[in-house]
């Protein structure tokens, strides 16, 4: 695909999971941007603005998410997807040998604060969007203790809109051991 770009002229910058686990694919792309956005496009952003577009850009820490803007799901159409993806945590603790979220994401996970996720919810609402929604969790249960405050938010949440979403995530079997968390995400 850059190849077929380049032959257009076209200015060819990569992101996302694949380029950040293995940018040695991408050097024919004139911007790599490795790891999460919220670090790393700013940087790439401020150097396009004095006139050095090309490179790798790489944020030396991990974002904190409880910082993360709310996602514009007003530039979408929501008619072209299957479902919307929200995230409410980042990382996981355990280390599955064929899974590579470790090294993208951490070991710690991070967890958006119960308020900040009700915001987003609550733009997609608003927006008119109803149906499914996927959490895109690495796994949703990775910090029990920050994810309970969410989920209780997110059942007050639906209880009060009267349900308007069908909810979906990926979590570790480990969840059936803790009692509260399984009657919160039956739910
Ligand atoms: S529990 Fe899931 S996210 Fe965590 S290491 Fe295993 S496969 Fe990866």
């Amino acid at each position: 695909m850059i190849a077929r770009a380049r032959v257009d002229g076209k200015f060819i910058a990569v992101g996302g999971p694949d380029p950040t686990s293995q940018p040695q694919i991408y050097t024919e792309a004139n911007a790599v941007i490795v790891g999460e956005g919220e670090g790393s496009i700013p940087l790439w952003l401020d150097s396009w603005r004095i006139g050095a577009p090309e490179g790798r850009f790489e944020a030396a820490e991990k974002p904190d998410v409880t910082q993360t803007p709310i996602p514009r799901f007003d530039l979408i159409s929501f008619d072209n997807y299957l479902h919307v993806g929200v995230q409410s945590s980042r990382g996981c603790p355990y280390n599955c040998e064929f899974c590579d979220i470790i090294e993208l994401f951490g070991r710690r996970p991070r967890v958006k604060a119960p308020e900040q996720f009700v915001a987003e919810l609550n733009r997609l609402y608003e927006l008119g969007y109803r149906g499914w929604v996927d959490f895109t969790d690495d796994n949703f249960i990775g910090n029990r203790k920050l994810i309970k405050p969410l989920l209780q938010a997110l059942c007050d949440w639906n209880r009060e809109h009267n349900y308007p979403f069908i909810f979906s995530t990926e979590a570790s079997l480990n969840l059936a051991d803790d009692t509260e968390l399984r009657c919160r995400t039956h739910s």
